[in-house]
């Protein structure tokens, strides 16, 4: 197996583009495990963490360009105000030295639809920025995620950054998992309100081929906030609006039994969690005004 180390992003497109088998490692806490168990033997490793920029977060206007090489850590301890739901599902990510590991770049090359930072990206309504030596390209978070385990990366494609908008309300994630640390979810939901365009963005995880957003009942729920005058008066959400929320929510997943947990219990928690996540970003809407 070869090794390559380009220090810089440059070399980096061009040796993804010489060799387009190539599996790139950031944090490498997906890549390792692959490796170890024997489920992949790829010719060539690109390893990417001698590249400065991919570690890099900058303020660009309204948004966070978050480099793809940003860990779980730092997103915590920089970036906790700004991106709040991200930061929130990175909270949940493995153990400390997995988050000092794990990149959100890394995430989104698994695809899995069991990642933590999918449902938060997707409730952001994020961009990922994707480059090789022919250009660089913006693609909608909800356009990324094509199959199980599978991204829209071209072959001699490399990610470059999220782009994530600044929160314009509050923003709040829950994830079941077989127990409370090191464990992959079970189920996973990201929520995001919009107050000044009386919009929601939801995101569900691992309850679907996919990371996929709910988007009937994301507006069902913008809608019915606007037409009960709540955007503005922020009085208390009514309990049977969040549980119906939760019922639309939990009808646009499509999970599996698997060794985590069955389909049933999946569209269940599902339901809770949005519910739940409706009435916590909802209160803090109201205690910030
Ligand atoms: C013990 C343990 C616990 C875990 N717990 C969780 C958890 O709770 N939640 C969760 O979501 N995940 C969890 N994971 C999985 C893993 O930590 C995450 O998916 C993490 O985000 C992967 O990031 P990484 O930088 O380590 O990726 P790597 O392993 O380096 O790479 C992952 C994939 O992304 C590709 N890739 C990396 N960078 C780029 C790039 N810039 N451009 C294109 N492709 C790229 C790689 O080729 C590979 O396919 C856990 C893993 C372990 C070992």
């Amino acid at each position: 197996m070869d090794f390559l180390q380009p220090p810089t992003w440059a070399q980096a497109l061009a040796a993804k583009t010489e060799y387009p088998g190539a599996v790139p490692i950031a944090g490498g806490t997906d890549v390792m495990v692959g490796l170890n168990f024997d489920r992949h033997r790829p010719e060539v490793l690109l390893d990417l963490t001698r590249v400065p920029e991919l570690t890099q977060w900058s303020l660009e206007g309204q948004a966070i360009r978050l480099g793809a090489g940003v860990t779980y850590t730092r997103i915590i301890n920089e970036l906790g105000s700004r991106l709040p739901g991200l930061a929130m599902a990175s909270r949940t990510v493995g153990s400390p030295q997995i988050r000092n590991r794990g990149t959100v770049g890394g995430n989104l090359g698994t695809a899995s639809p069991a990642g933590d930072a999918h449902p938060a990206l997707l409730a952001a309504e994020a961009e990922v920025e994707v480059a090789s030596v022919r250009g660089t390209r913006r693609i909608p978070v909800t356009e990324f995620y094509v199959g199980v385990k599978r991204n829209a990366l071209e072959a001699d494609e490399l990610i470059s950054a999220i782009w994530i908008g600044l929160p314009s309300g509050p923003q709040q994630f829950s994830k079941i998992g077989t127990r409370n640390a090191m464990a992959i979810s079970v189920c996973s939901f990201g929520l995001a309100l919009y107050p000044e365009r009386r919009a929601v963005g939801t995101g569900i995880g691992s309850a679907a081929p996919t990371p996929r957003i709910a988007a009937e009942a994301a507006r069902f729920l913008a809608d019915s906030l606007d037409e009960a005058g709540l955007w503005e008066s922020r009085a208390e959400l009514p309990r049977s609006l969040a549980i119906e929320f939760g019922e639309r929510v939990k009808g646009a997943a499509s999970p599996i039994d698997d060794v985590r947990g069955t389909a049933a219990y999946r569209l269940h928690s599902l339901a809770i969690m949005a519910a739940r996540t409706a009435g916590w970003a909802w209160t803090d809407y109201r205690k910030a005004a």
